[in-house]
């Protein structure tokens, strides 16, 4: 092969201005995000994204056609009026850090290298944070979805034994959990085997379910000869945001000899943030396993998950494997245990630990906790608005950083979901602001997830006005 035909630049000073003027605007459209809101794909680059054409000249080609035809079109979660689902708003040291992590490639799937190291401190970081033991362990995954299945694997292999060889068999499983339990939840026990049916959900109160029905329920079970496996608790509902009872459930699962999980995927990091709202993260610290984000509510870009496990013998027990041609050795790269891939699904692994680390190392506990903090207050805000502006009322109270309203309580439910669905979707394609909608007793509602550290009290009238004038005008032109 001769230079010619490497796929390195052929000239890297043309490559270097042409990468220089890329970062150039990537840095506009971080610092200009308040004039991108999400918009539809423009039609002109369904052609553009086609790969049937030959390819392009060099590299400053290629950074020209990522800068007109990529950046700006994203999801929309960069802007300040952006509350729909649970979205991270993306932090500018992780254009930094994804450009170093690009540049050294790292695989973190073991060896003895930098990153391996940097993700034990993200792990150790957060062990902290949640109020883990020392000793416990942990690894980035792609979020709460994978993390749910690494958990819930270490507890069937705490329960049952050598389940990798014999598999589950006919025995029955069971996992309880409140009905505000998310769907990765679901799918966590459908990949495992041990099957939805299994997945037992219990009428949520304001704080989760109720532990003495569950008991119960575990009681029934075992007289019926299945094998209760364990209790998860949601810490902050995607829904409604809100917290189980931990202390009671971590009692419970206790009592009962069941593993305990707590799904924390964007709550867990409310234990960052002033009181009153850090209280509702009390009682992560009892989890026999955590799933949460860092592309969530620590605001980290996508993507970039963890799940911390307390009894790191168990989380062994459940994934290592080490054939011949990954046996570590004592000296040189193959050294540097222990190794992720022994503590989750992938062998080979990317590099989340940098955008992370570099995270906290920039802005630290105190700004994350601020930026938490008022996102809540923000809610809180949202919320007075919503109460304050006649016919608009909460579907529930807002306890952490969800609202969740209807924009006229005047209309029967079916006119009422209508009638929001419109709305959020008026917004979003005129710019003012995404909220996505999710079903409270029976009426689509408007919903807002305030995981944006760039959302101003502004933002939130403004946006709340622009629903209330939606529904006016429409309401004038019937
Ligand atoms: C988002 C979310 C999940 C799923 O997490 P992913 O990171 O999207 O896989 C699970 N539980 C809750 C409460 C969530 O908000």
């Amino acid at each position: 092969m001769t230079d010619h035909d490497s796929l390195d630049p052929q000239d890297w000073e043309a490559f270097r201005r042409a990468a220089h003027d890329l970062l150039d605007a990537c840095v506009d459209q971080l610092a200009d995000a308040r004039a991108r809101p999400w918009h539809p794909v423009p039609e002109r680059l369904e052609a553009a994204y086609a790969l049937d054409t030959p390819p392009l000249a060099d590299e400053a080609a290629l950074g020209a056609a990522l800068a007109a035809d990529v950046l700006s079109h994203g999801t929309g979660n960069t802007h300040p009026t952006f509350f729909g689902w649970v979205h991270g708003t993306g932090l500018a040291s992780g254009l930094m850090s994804e450009m170093v992590a690009a540049t050294v490639n790292a695989n973190l799937g073991g060896r003895d290298h930098a990153a391996m190291r940097m993700e034990r401190a993200v792990i150790d970081w957060t062990r902290r944070v949640m109020g883990f033991p020392e000793g416990a362990s942990g690894v980035l995954v792609a979020g709460t979805s994978q993390a749910t299945v690494i958990a819930l694997a270490a507890a069937r292999v705490r329960a049952l034994g050598d389940v990798r060889a014999a598999g589950q068999g006919d025995r029955c499983l069971r996992v309880y959990a409140g009905r505000a339990a998310h769907n990765a939840l679901r799918k966590a026990v459908e990949l495992l085997g041990i099957g939805h049916d299994n997945l037992v959900l219990f009428d949520d109160g304001p704080r989760g379910p109720d532990p003495d029905t569950i008991r119960a329920a575990i009681a029934a079970d075992r007289a019926a000869g299945r094998v209760p496996l364990a209790v998860v608790a949601t810490a902050g509902s995607v829904d409604l945001g809100r917290f189980d009872d931990l202390p009671a459930l971590a009692d419970l699962a206790l009592y009962e000899g069941l593993w305990f999980h707590v799904d924390g995927a964007f709550g867990a990091w409310i234990r960052l943030a002033d009181a009153p709202w850090r209280d509702l993260g009390r009682g992560i610290e009892r989890a026999d396993s955590l799933a949460c984000d860092f592309h969530k509510w620590m605001y980290v870009p996508y993507d970039c998950g963890l799940v911390l496990i307390r009894d790191e013998a168990a989380h062994r027990a459940a994934f290592a494997a080490r054939p011949s041609y990954l046996a570590g050795q004592a000296r040189g790269l193959a050294g540097g245990e222990p190794w992720f891939c022994d503590y989750g699904i992938d062998l080979s692994r990317g590099n989340r630990a940098l955008k992370v680390w570099s995270a906290i190392r920039l802005y630290g506990p105190e700004r994350f906790g601020a930026a938490i903090t008022e996102n809540c207050r923000l809610a809180a805000r949202m919320g007075a608005r919503v109460t304050a502006t006649p016919h608009m009322a909460l579907a529930a109270p807002v306890v952490s950083n969800l609202c969740v309203f209807t924009a006229d309580d005047r209309l029967p439910p079916d006119a009422q979901s209508a009638l929001n669905t419109r709305i959020a979707a008026d917004l979003q394609l005129s710019g003012q602001g995404v909220f996505s909608t999710t079903q409270v007793g029976g009426v689509t509602c408007l919903r807002a997830a305030i995981t944006n550290h760039r959302t101003r009290p502004e933002d939130v009238d403004a946006v709340t006005s622009a629903v209330a004038g939606a529904r006016d005008a429409e309401g004038a032109s019937v």
